[in-house]
């Protein structure tokens, strides 16, 4: 099922990936559970909030050069996706690209709309998007209103393409057909996959797809040791960057989470290698995955005495580090995958992981599972005993860092540190995922994390004074904090 068949929707994850929203237990119990496919999701009976498909499917779109992204939506679904305009002007501000920000527009679905169709609504949309901006291609988001009532929108993007004279990608990421966000990943690359990639006209032998989301510039240096160039996907390229992307010699990605899909497809149809390492996040993950780069760029000649020069730059800083860390725990709060990224790190930078937190887990990748980070995060770090999947409700996550009681709250979201600044806990967004990759990624989150610690009095002092807005039942006499998982009521 894991495969591109150019059937116009990609599977959901429940389904493809057999994907879940709750599980609490320990890492090696996870791997063997999920390893055998036996792990089931259980709905709350209460969700406090929750993002979806729709919301998700924008990250990589929006951020394309030429692109005009068309929500075809009510106005309130649209209203998820502006805040990702300003990723998009820091990043092309950092990158030394003229600073830009996303465009985008929603064909605002109406309830009227519902009974008498709002094809005509998309179809002024596009015609507005091809005149104010005047794009090379154009996504259309479905959202629960336009799949709810059938809305044809290869039929409006074949004809639409017809007048405009470019390509007109239907992204179906309706939030309703699928309760992991994650499928909206998957929704936008099946549209890209299907209606703008390219056979190669020549490989690249020096050129590696990296799929990462909008953030600093810094596999550029890594790779650049190696004499290696980047091709990041799907983040701020225009048109043909992504139409050329069959011509990378192979592909890495940040996390098996954000786009193994569209790696494993560019494996089996374009001949484009995926990297079997897990991503370059700590030392020996940083050290694998550029031996397996080096041996598809024919750079393996040169590749260990990069690492080992690599080692010895970072030693002394590194040493500094651990000591002032020393003792120190930690929780991880994250997307799948990225969560052991950031475990990794976490366990060479010497702190105690004392829980990992992950928004969903799918029970196994796209492709032909040659590796698997959270096998080789327990093959490192050793069992961790507090593993939890829940798509970030707060009043869960509360409980389990009042019970936990970690040193330091490391999230991968905004809306997640406040509730560790409400604690007394110290408190570290990790919002730029590139920024804590390779050698020098890991010396700069030991150094975020010390400079984080040293705000402990000013933490304490907003805990003394916050709220937590949870009943004394919820708080005190409720233990489990996953109390609204199958079927429990108040
Ligand atoms: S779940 Fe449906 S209605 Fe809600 S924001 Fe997503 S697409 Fe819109």
């Amino acid at each position: 099922m894991s495969e591109f068949t150019n059937t116009v929707e990609v599977e959901v994850r429940e389904r493809r990936l057999q994907a879940i929203l709750s599980y609490h237990g320990n890492a090696e119990d996870l791997l063997k559970k999920s390893n055998e496919g036996e792990l089931k999701s259980i709905n709350r009976t209460y969700s406090q909030c929750s993002s979806c498909a729709f919301s998700c499917s924008a990250n990589s779109i929006v951020s394309v050069e030429d692109a005009v992204v068309i929500g075809h939506s009510p106005i309130g679904c649209s209203t998820q996706i502006p805040g990702r305009n300003v990723n998009v002007l820091a990043a092309t501000g950092s990158w030394g690209m003229k600073p830009r920000g996303i465009r985008y527009i929603s064909s605002n679905i109406e309830e009227k709309d519902t009974i008498y169709g709002a094809a005509e609504k998309l179809r002024t949309a596009i015609r507005e998007a091809d005149k104010r901006y005047h794009p090379k291609v154009i996504f259309i988001q479905s959202s629960c209103a336009s799949g709810i009532i059938g809305e044809d929108l290869e039929s409006i993007a074949g004809e639409m393409e017809q007048e405009v004279g470019y390509s007109i990608v239907p992204v179906y990421c309706e939030g309703f057909k699928s309760k992991i966000w994650a499928s909206g990943f998957d929704a936008s690359y099946h549209g890209i996959l299907r209606k703008l990639v390219k056979a190669p006209k020549e490989k690249q032998k020096d050129l590696v797809n990296v799929f990462s989301f909008v953030g600093s510039d810094t596999f550029s240096k890594l790779l650049g040791k190696l004499g290696v160039r980047v091709n990041y996907m799907v983040t701020l390229n225009n048109l043909e960057e992504i139409e050329k992307m069959t011509e990378a010699t192979c592909s890495a990605t940040i996390c098996e989470t954000l786009s193994t899909y569209i790696t494993n497809v560019l494996e089996k149809d374009y001949n484009v290698p995926n990297i079997v390492s897990p991503p370059p996040y700590g030392i020996n993950w940083t050290d694998n995955w550029l031996r397996e780069i080096a041996k598809f760029t024919g750079k393996s000649d040169i590749v260990e005495e990069v690492i080992k020069s690599e080692h010895e730059r970072i030693r002394p800083r590194l040493e500094e580090l651990r000591q002032q860390l020393q003792g120190k725990t930690i929780y991880v709060m994250s997307g799948q995958a990225f969560a052991y990224n950031l475990s990794n790190i976490a366990y060479d930078l010497g702190l105690k992981i004392v829980g990992v937190n992950q928004l969903h887990h799918d029970q196994h990748y796209d492709g032909d599972h040659r590796f698997n980070a959270l096998e080789s995060l327990v093959e490192k770090t050793g069992n961790i005993e507090n593993i939890s999947v829940c798509n970030l409700q707060p009043y869960e996550i509360i409980k389990v860092l009042k019970k936990l009681k970690p040193d330091i709250l490391l999230a991968r979201h905004r809306g997640i540190t406040p509730l560790g600044t409400k604690l007394g806990i110290v408190s570290l967004l990790e919002g730029d995922s590139n920024s804590s990759i390779g050698y020098d990624g890991l010396i700069s989150m030991g150094e975020r994390l010390v400079e984080a610690l040293q705000t402990q009095v000013l933490v304490d002092n907003f805990a003394n004074h916050a709220q937590i807005p949870y009943s004394k039942w919820w708080l005190e006499e409720i233990e489990d904090p996953f109390y609204f998982e199958g079927g429990k009521t108040v």
